[in-house]
């Protein structure tokens, strides 16, 4: 159960949540754009394209469709794996939007706290609602905190949402053992004074045809103030559209174009030094990373 990713940060993808057909079968995902970082979503697009065995057709916005569904079965089968992975969960939705009520996030905690060896990412654009579930999910279970393998996370792509998301983010902390911050796509420079609280910061340009520009400098950037505080980053993709408009950053290599080899900027041999880099908020042990694959 769950599926294989490309996405470099984790093993496998789980939704739980899913639009329930007549028929019982999956059709599809739904989530409501909420930020400008919404603008190009890549869930939305597969739902509205047929290669897409599960393609709802549902533009992201509007209405939530009443025939969502939370599938228990299938984060209850976490803690059966034997073999541990880091899984993300909910990627084609957000499991802190306003209409996903708050039993499935507590299913998701829940399921998390009986599975310690699958790490379970979890990433949201509504911090508040997190924050609040955590919250209440803690009290519930006479717990201070989430489970461990519970790793918390906020998006944020430029300055705005920065400083929008900060104090929020914040709450999360209080009850999260690794927040962290997915600064992908990173479409504008942020000054990340103020976060010195997370744990861990994803950054990366953003891919596909409308992707926006991002400046290696704005990631040089991060990753300086990730070293400055201690804080590991991870540098996930240059993106579509990378672009070098600081004189002061480092160049890229030879083999470096604009939108890479890849098309999203993946081919980290293509990258200026500075930014090779790909950090996790925990020291993995031996036995962990040589049991743990890249099976769904
Ligand atoms: S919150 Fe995430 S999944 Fe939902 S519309 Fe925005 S980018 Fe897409």
């Amino acid at each position: 159960m769950g599926s294989k990713t490309n996405i470099a940060w984790t093993d496998a993808t789980d939704n739980p949540v899913f639009l329930l057909r007549d028929d019982g079968t999956n059709g599809g995902h739904w989530c409501q754009k909420t930020d400008p970082a919404c603008a190009n979503c890549y869930a939305e697009s597969v739902n509205q394209n047929d290669f897409f065995q599960f393609a709802s057709h549902l533009p992201y916005t509007g209405k939530p469709p009443e025939n969502l569904h939370f599938d228990r079965a299938i984060v209850e089968a976490w803690a059966r794996k034997t073999k541990p992975s880091m899984r993300f969960v909910c990627s084609m939705t957000d499991l802190f939007g306003e209409w996903v009520p708050r039993q499935w996030q507590f299913a998701v905690f829940d399921a998390a706290l009986a599975a310690p060896l699958q790490i379970i990412q979890l990433l949201t654009k509504r911090p508040a609602i997190a924050a609040q579930a955590a919250r209440e999910w803690c009290e519930s279970r006479g717990q201070f905190l989430l489970p461990e393998n519970v790793w918390l996370g906020v998006s944020v792509g430029d300055q705005q949402a920065a400083n929008r998301f900060r104090g929020d983010a914040w709450l999360m902390w209080q009850f999260s053992q690794i927040t962290w911050v997915s600064y992908e796509p990173a479409w504008g420079l942020v000054d990340w004074a103020g976060w010195e609280f997370i744990n861990w910061l994803v950054i990366g340009g953003e891919s596909g045809p409308n992707a926006r520009e991002f400046d290696l400098a704005w990631g040089e950037a991060a990753i300086a103030w990730c070293r400055k505080h201690k804080i590991p980053p991870y540098m996930k993709q240059l993106g579509s559209k990378a672009v070098v408009q600081v004189h002061d950053c480092h160049q890229p290599p030879d083999n470096w174009a604009p939108f890479g080899s890849s098309g999203k900027g993946t081919n980290i041999s293509e990258w200026p030094g500075g930014l090779r880099v790909r950090e996790f908020p925990v020291q993995f042990s031996a036995d962990y990373l040589a049991a743990r694959g890249k099976a769904a």
